[in-house]
């Protein structure tokens, strides 16, 4: 009985604790945090640099800026400001929802948010101190900031390509670039192939961060199917571009696994020439090969 009550007490402690970080979590710091930690990923990998000499991009670091609500979004990229743009009130009901679905319960260790809109893909994401919400936050906050860094590359890349005629690939680049479909996809690649490299060097500690991975391929490759069907009827779907994106980044988690870093910069050139095409053939290879995937 005094056990039983004990861990009552203890679950409530918990859910107070919690309740308490409802109003406590200060998303300016966190959002400020991330962005800082995003560059410096990228700073450490050599990437600007890379993109830069080999794309010959004039690329400036963007400034971030944080709004108190914009409901039509989480973030956003504006090229005209150089500004990556973050809605506090939107991401604040956004973790809420993802609280409701892991339920209020004692999570230690990995959990997982499922950020997709027509499938379910999962992100693993650590329980770094004692919130949860916390820890939703700053997953979900450096997952957007990776999306948005990618928009503003994208589009330093799009400047280059306009003004430049020897850029090498430079008529099959535009015409990827021109598709709004295609920058959203890229963008979601790049997401979660950086998501997944922080959370791999930073975090990893039980092997369940990679195996989401292959989860998600499985959910991906019955997607695919999904997609073939839609257009079929003519149906177009503003989310499917973020959902292959998704899928693709998993496939390169899966792919590379613990070589991401070193081959960072192939997986950076094959991003930057991805299409919708080449998203969806690479999803269904992967998905085909699931068992060489998972064992080789
Ligand atoms: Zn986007």
């Amino acid at each position: 009985m005094t056990y039983l009550l004990d861990k009552i007490k203890k679950y409530i402690k918990y859910l107070l604790y919690n309740v308490k970080n409802v109003f406590s979590l200060n998303l300016n710091e966190i959002i400020e945090s991330e962005f800082e930690n995003a560059f410096k990923i990228l700073d450490e990998l050599g990437m600007i640099e890379y993109i830069k000499r080999e794309y010959k991009i004039d690329y400036k670091k963007p400034e971030l800026l944080i709004l108190k609500d914009n409901p039509t979004f989480f973030g956003g990229y504006s090229k005209f400001e150089n500004k990556i743009i973050f809605s506090k009130k939107s991401i604040e009901r956004e973790i809420n929802d993802q609280l409701k679905s892991l339920g209020y319960k004692g999570i230690k260790g990995i959990e997982y948010l499922n950020k997709s809109y027509n499938t379910i893909l999962l992100y693993p994401f650590y329980i770094n101190d004692r919130s949860i919400r916390k820890s939703i936050a700053e997953a979900f906050i450096l997952l957007i900031m990776f999306h948005e860094i990618w928009h503003s590359i994208d589009d330093s890349i799009l400047d280059k390509l306009e003004k430049d005629s020897n850029i090498k690939d430079r008529d099959y680049l535009l015409t990827i670039l021109n598709n709004p479909n295609n920058r959203e996809l890229r963008a979601s690649a790049f997401e979660v192939v950086m998501y997944y490299y922080y959370l791999v060097n930073n975090l990893y500690k039980d092997g369940k961060g990679h195996i989401t991975a292959y989860t998600n391929i499985l959910a991906c490759r019955n997607y695919i199917e999904k997609i073939d069907i839609l257009e079929k009827n003519g149906y177009t779907n503003k989310s499917v571009p973020y959902d292959l994106g998704f899928c693709y980044g998993n496939t390169t988690v899966a792919t590379y696994k613990s070589s991401l870093k070193e081959n960072i910069y192939k997986i950076i050139d094959d991003i930057i020439h991805l299409d919708k095409e080449k998203a969806i053939d690479v999803i269904k290879l992967c998905g085909d090969n699931f068992d060489k995937l998972l064992y080789g």
